[in-house]
């Protein structure tokens, strides 16, 4: 693969240099060429006779843009409004294919099922890289659905962004479609002498504690551990709800897991209400943390990233990078992706949305740079490289703030494992490490709720307990209350049963059976009362229980069957002991 960038100065050095191209082309082998547009400007009737320009002497040639917030020319922040590069392979096999859809809520369905035929049609495809417009819209079905396509895709781009961060206009055009403000283009690529390495770098660490989306709407969250979501920032970070929200917020926007990966989402701006706008969707019931960007950190991140790709020897190198990276470092920018620049000619721009598949699984990413390299020929051994980096002036800074994160980062580990034993102790009987009452009472009422009839319930009590007490000891007594109780969690794993015990109170013990399970309750109270009347003391040698078992109606309520397993407990009581009695309705 060979690459020419220009940064577009008029339509004159435009076209000496196709000239140029184009003279270059005849006398050399190239399979495909395509230019990628990218344009700070929204002006039309220029990219309309730029791309006039490029049809008119290099008929063959594919071409493809988008509007952008920034664009990437030779590894830097290009200070010119447009950027074009011209991208030749020189391998027969390699084959290119451009689409342009239009993408809205209603044809993105359409458009993932065209595509799909086309990648059907076209087994050499191995890449297919998309330029999109946002526009507003949730790009979670279009991700979800692009996840279907055949693996072993690669599947990466960006999404047009506007030359204004606060602006949402945005335009995507190509040699199969002109410009448009709701369209999808994609570049299919391919052949068996092609191979593309993807992968995206953030270099933002999370930082401090979970918190869990309790409400959000789409690309709104509106609340975080059921406060409105606004008031982490403030809480946390003392960021007031003014003009500076967004470029204060940008360091730290959250960081959490979706379907196995870290995804950053970054606040756009706070409501009146305290809900949050996001620079995408962040679901309901995941749980997120703050991050927070260091500098050298994100430096380590890219560079170890870039080494990486450096062992893929790549020819070319396509990187997508969030436009709010690009306000985070300001002047600085360049030196994020100067490292790539160093393994082969670099270049892209800054987006609305970076696009990236990892495993099956496609993701919109935010505040990531997502980096495709791509090169033709034979597979080679990928040998580590190294990256020459830029000597760091300020060690002292740095590593305070390193050490800050870390500390709080241990802090708070510390405090989650607090929180968790507080969690369990709260739950868990002491002496015998079953559930306590309350938790036992609050999962028979969830299982209730959710199971309905298929429920029931195993009452047990042990027989002339106070005996046991009074001749061996209350200490023989703990022994037998703990062994029975080891004996009903071994039970209940052995049955596989969909089961849990619980400590109803002094000897006394309730279990419940659920769902496909619930039909074995009588089986598994019988197994308890045999096993317990097999098992030998020390001092008490045998004992035995009473069990009462009742089988849950639809509309039971938890006090209701509770009684009904203590009657039936009475019952086995009251006709001698050491017995299973089911409760008849
Ligand atoms: P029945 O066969 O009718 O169930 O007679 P019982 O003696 O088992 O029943 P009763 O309710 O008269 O006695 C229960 C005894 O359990 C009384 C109480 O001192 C004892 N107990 C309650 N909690 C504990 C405990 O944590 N450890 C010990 N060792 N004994 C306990
Ligand atoms: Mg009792
Ligand atoms: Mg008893």
């Amino acid at each position: 693969m060979r690459q020419i960038q220009l940064e577009y100065e008029n339509i004159g050095s435009l076209k000496r240099e196709l000239q140029k191209i184009s003279r270059w082309q005849k006398t050399s082998v190239s399979s495909a060429m395509i230019f990628d547009i990218y344009t700070q400007t929204l002006d039309i009737r220029q990219i309309g006779q730029i791309c006039g320009t490029i049809r008119e002497m290099l008929p063959e040639a594919l071409y493809r843009g988008c509007s952008s917030n920034g664009n990437i020319f030779t590894g830097k922040c290009s200070d010119k409004d447009i950027l074009i590069v011209c991208t030749l392979t020189e391998y027969p096999s390699t084959r290119m294919k451009i689409l342009q859809y239009q993408l809205t809520d209603r044809t993105e369905q359409m458009v993932v099922e065209a595509l799909k035929k086309e990648l059907e049609e076209n087994p050499w495809v191995k890449a297919v890289e998309l330029l999109t417009t946002m526009r507003g819209m949730s790009m979670t079905n279009f991700c979800d659905d692009l996840s279907t396509i055949r693996n072993k895709v690669e599947i990466f781009g960006g999404g047009a962004f506007s030359p204004d961060i606060n602006d949402t206009a945005a335009i995507v055009f190509s040699s199969e479609g002109g410009c448009s403000d709701n369209s999808v283009v994609f570049n299919l690529i391919g052949g068996d002498c092609f191979h593309v390495k993807t992968m995206h770098v953030t270099g933002w660490k999370p930082l401090g504690r979970e918190l869990l989306v309790t409400a959000s709407e789409g690309s709104r969250l509106i609340e975080l551990d059921h406060r409105p979501a606004y008031e982490t920032y403030y809480k946390y970070l003392k960021i007031a709800n003014n003009e500076d929200f967004f470029s204060n917020t940008l360091e730290f926007p959250f960081f959490y897991n979706h379907k196995g990966h870290e995804i950053l989402r970054a606040p756009v701006s706070a409501n009146p209400d305290g809900s949050l706008e996001m620079t995408a969707d962040m679901e309901k019931n995941v749980k997120a943390r703050i991050a927070y960007g260091d500098p050298w950190t994100i430096l380590d991140s890219v560079n170890s990233g870039a080494a990486k790709i450096g062992a893929f020897q790549p020819e070319v190198i396509h990187v997508y990078s969030c436009a709010a990276r690009r306000t985070y470092w300001g002047d600085e920018a360049s030196k994020e992706t100067l490292p790539f620049q160093q393994l082969a000619p670099t270049s892209g721009f800054y987006t609305a949305g970076e696009f990236l598949r990892t495993g099956n699984v496609v993701d919109q990413h935010n505040v990531t740079l997502v980096v495709a390299a791509m090169r033709e020929g034979d597979k080679v051994d990928e040998l580590p490289i190294e990256i020459e980096e830029e000597e760091r002036n300020y060690p002292g800074k740095v590593s305070m703030i390193n050490r800050l994160a870390t500390f709080i980062e241990a802090a708070t580990e510390e405090l989650e494992e607090a929180n968790r034993q507080l969690e369990n102790m709260a739950i868990t009987d002491g002496l015998t490490q079953l559930y306590n009452r309350s938790e036992i009472q609050r999962r028979i009422k969830v299982s209730l709720e959710q199971y309905g009839k298929d429920v029931a319930l195993v009452m047990i009590d042990i027989d002339n307990f106070k005996h046991i007490n009074d001749t061996y000891g209350h200490a023989e007594g703990d022994n037998v209350l703990r062994a029975l109780s080891q004996m009903l969690k071994e039970i209940i794993g052995e049955t596989g049963v969909d089961s849990r015990a619980g400590r109803w109170g002094g000897e006394e013990f309730m279990i419940y059976v659920r769902g496909g399970s619930a039909a074995r309750a009588e089986e598994l109270a019988e197994r308890f009362r045999a096993g317990f009347e097999q098992l030998t003391f020390e001092e008490a040698d045998r004992q035995t229980i009473s069990v009462g078992v009742v089988y849950a109606q639809e509309g039971d309520e938890t006090d209701k069957l509770c009684d009904l397993a203590d009657n039936a407990l009475y019952t086995a009581k009251r006709t001698g002991k050491n017995k299973v009695v089911l409760c008849e309705r």
